[in-house]
């Protein structure tokens, strides 16, 4: 899969994309990602890429054309299957959708700073919303990092034990059960013996229910899915 980010900031993703599972996956072959920095489509004198909002009103507003020349160019040579704008007015990031875009072969991701991006190329260029949160972060940027190694490490090759995707949290709408590892007593702290019985069938009956606690207790909407 490749993702395509466009960026003012494209430095901001250099400490994400170059450690952990993204690495791995892009040394891998398994994903691409590709930065484009929406100033190099700018073609006036002082490569401007901002401007005061029409109406009035504090902040900075993106302007269509950069954007707009930038998403052409990169449409001649890809299909996308969706082209993406982070914001937080847009459909909530959630497993779902992170499971579904996943099976993508090509992600165009536009990442909005100061007040947001001109309306327009919402309206004639950009099929999918996402927000991470209700919450305003300074630039799209982070959302867009978060968008990226939610989907990327779905990949089928990226995670060493292929099953442990699976067994995250949010997949068949449970939470996790509880971890851990080594020392079993740790300041007489003990490790639920059952983990150590051997016995697979009891283990993961117990992971099951702990799993069912724990999401009627923490996120008791996802047992209505
Ligand atoms: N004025 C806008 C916020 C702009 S924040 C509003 O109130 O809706 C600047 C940029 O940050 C946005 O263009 C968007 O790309 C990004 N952003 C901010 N919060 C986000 C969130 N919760 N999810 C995804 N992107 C977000």
């Amino acid at each position: 899969m490749n993702i395509d980010i466009l960026t003012l900031f494209p430095e901001m993703f250099d400490g994400v994309f170059s450690h952990s599972i993204i690495k791995r996956a892009k040394e891998k072959g398994l994903a691409g990602i590709r930065l484009f920095n929406i100033r190099d489509w700018s073609v006036n004198k002082h490569k401007t890429v901002d401007d005061a909002p029409f109406g009035g009103g504090a902040g900075m507003v993106m302007m269509i054309d950069p954007i707009a020349r930038c998403i052409e160019e990169l449409k001649s040579t890809t299909t996308y299957d969706e082209i993406i704008y982070m914001s937080p007015d847009g459909q909530m990031l959630d497993q779902a959708m992170a499971n579904k875009l996943s099976m993508s072969r090509n992600l165009l991701v536009l990442c909005g700073h100061y007040k947001g991006i001109d309306e327009r190329i919402r309206e004639h260029f950009i099929t999918l919303e996402i927000s991470i949160g209700d919450y305003v972060l300074s630039g799209g940027e982070l959302a867009a990092a978060v968008l990226a190694d939610a989907v990327v490490r779905l990949l089928p090759g990226v995670l060493n034990d292929e099953t442990s995707a699976l067994s995250d949290s949010f997949q068949d709408n449970l939470l996790s059960p509880p971890v851990y590892t080594r020392p079993y007593d740790f300041r007489g702290w003990k490790v639920p013996d059952i983990l150590l019985s051997g016995n697979d069938k009891e283990i993961s009956g117990w992971k099951l229910e702990q799993s069912i606690q724990r999401t009627k207790l923490r996120r008791p909407g996802l047992l209505d899915k």
